[in-house]
């Protein structure tokens, strides 16, 4: 049986992994959330996990009175989340979302624990030393993004030195096909309502921006060690088809499924192995057409953005990150409008200087430096 510990365990990708946990009685040794208390203390009274950890020092006393009795231990803060990624399991399973997740990732990894790894902002941001970290430990990193899972599934069994390319496949989000100028009035409402998937607030608003796909240009940069001019962005309105990978002669491989998330995660989680899993089947012929278009660069400035800081390398990429999160937080705090959180991002890619990346404390800065940036100008 195989031993996990879930961080963001009470968020979307979280809660699907728990539903494939217990399809495949993976053993949950520990829970981390940020402030959710009741459900992360529902969570591992299911699970029977021995440890959980809230982030959030203000909810430690409700989840210790809730797990009173039990043998639950309760950890809490940076010390907690620390205590959690250092578990013997076997996959630690980060879905926190933002860059909280990039230290965490880290000492899981100098622990010597094999990482399922749905939080992209980790890759964006110390993507350079997570990989070489986790080469040097022998620790596999296994793509949560059903993007990146397509790419690593369709690039099995063939010799990734033979790949020309990687087709990253984009849904376009609601407001595929709209005009600069339209998307100055488009609404939180709107921008929450993700045509494809059911996913956490900040992703699905960075799907709508595209900021997710500029994201996702990088992570698939780090993880499969691509130049910028190796991956194409194809918008396939669908999300059918999850990446494919193109190979010298011509070849084009690629993943389906129906768009569900707990397929990859399960393939993170049971690698190598292929069991039944509790998502949907796909059915090719209820789709009966699907579509592809090359995606709006001119509309779309975080997707340009990110695609700029990708090709600059240094800190730009945490650049682009770290102000997107915040202009993220402020516009779903109704503080800012939808279109300036593409200003925001764009102006701190021109605003910032680069500089090289050789320690998690220089990400840490850079990433603060941004969110500054927008904290100053909003
Ligand atoms: P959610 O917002 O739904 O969940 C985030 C989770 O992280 C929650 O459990 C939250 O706890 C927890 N969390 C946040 N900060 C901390 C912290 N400092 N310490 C411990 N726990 C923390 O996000 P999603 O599940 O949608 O996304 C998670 C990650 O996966 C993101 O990086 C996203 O980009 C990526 N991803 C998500 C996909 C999806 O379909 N949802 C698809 C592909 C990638 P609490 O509930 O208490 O706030
Ligand atoms: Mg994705």
């Amino acid at each position: 049986m195989k031993t996990v510990s879930i961080l963001g365990s009470t968020g979307s990708i979280g809660t699907q992994a728990l539903e494939v946990a217990k399809m495949h009685k993976i053993s949950v040794r520990a829970l981390a959330a940020h402030s959710n208390a009741e459900l992360l203390c529902a969570q591992a009274r299911e699970f029977v996990a021995e440890y959980v950890c809230i982030f959030d020092e203000n909810k430690a006393k409700d989840v210790r009175d809730n797990l009173f009795g039990s043998k639950i231990k309760v950890l809490t803060g940076d010390e907690g989340l620390s205590q959690i990624a250092n578990l013997d399991v076997d996959v630690m399973l980060n879905s926190i979302v933002g860059i909280a997740g990039l230290v965490p990732t880290l000492e899981g990894i100098s622990h010597g624990t094999d990482i399922a790894l749905a939080n992209k902002e980790t890759l964006v941001t110390g993507g350079s030393i997570v990989m070489s970290e986790a080469k040097k430990k022998g620790v596999k990193i296994l793509p949560v993004d059903s993007e990146h899972s397509a790419i690593f599934q369709c690039l099995r069994g063939n010799d990734s030195r033979q790949v020309s390319k990687i087709l990253l496949t984009a849904s376009g989000g609601p407001f595929f096909g709209y005009t600069k100028e339209k998307l100055k009035s488009v609404t939180k409402e709107q921008a929450l309502r993700h045509p494809n998937w059911s996913m956490g607030s900040k992703i699905t608003i960075d799907s709508a921006t595209l900021m997710n796909k500029g994201l996702e240009f990088i992570e698939a940069m780090r993880l499969f060690d691509l130049q910028p001019g190796q991956i194409e962005i194809i918008v396939h309105r669908e999300s059918v088809l999850h990446s494919a990978v193109e190979y010298n002669d011509g070849s084009v491989i690629g993943q389906m499924g129906a768009p569900d998330m707990k397929i990859p995660i399960q393939y993170a989680l049971l690698y190598p192995e292929r069991l039944p899993c509790p998502a949907k089947r796909l059915s090719l012929t209820d789709y009966g057409t699907l579509t592809f278009a090359k995606p709006d660069l001119e509309t779309f400035d975080c997707l340009s953005s990110c695609i700029q800081a990708a090709k600059q390398g240094g800190i730009m990429p945490t650049v682009v990150n770290g102000a997107n999160e915040e202009a993220v937080k402020l516009f779903l705090a109704d503080k800012i409008k939808f279109y300036q959180i593409g200003e925001f991002v764009k102006g701190a890619l021109e605003a910032f200087e680069n500089r090289s990346v050789n320690s998690v404390s220089d990400i840490l800065r850079a990433d603060k430096e941004a969110r500054l940036y927008v904290r100053d100008n909003a």
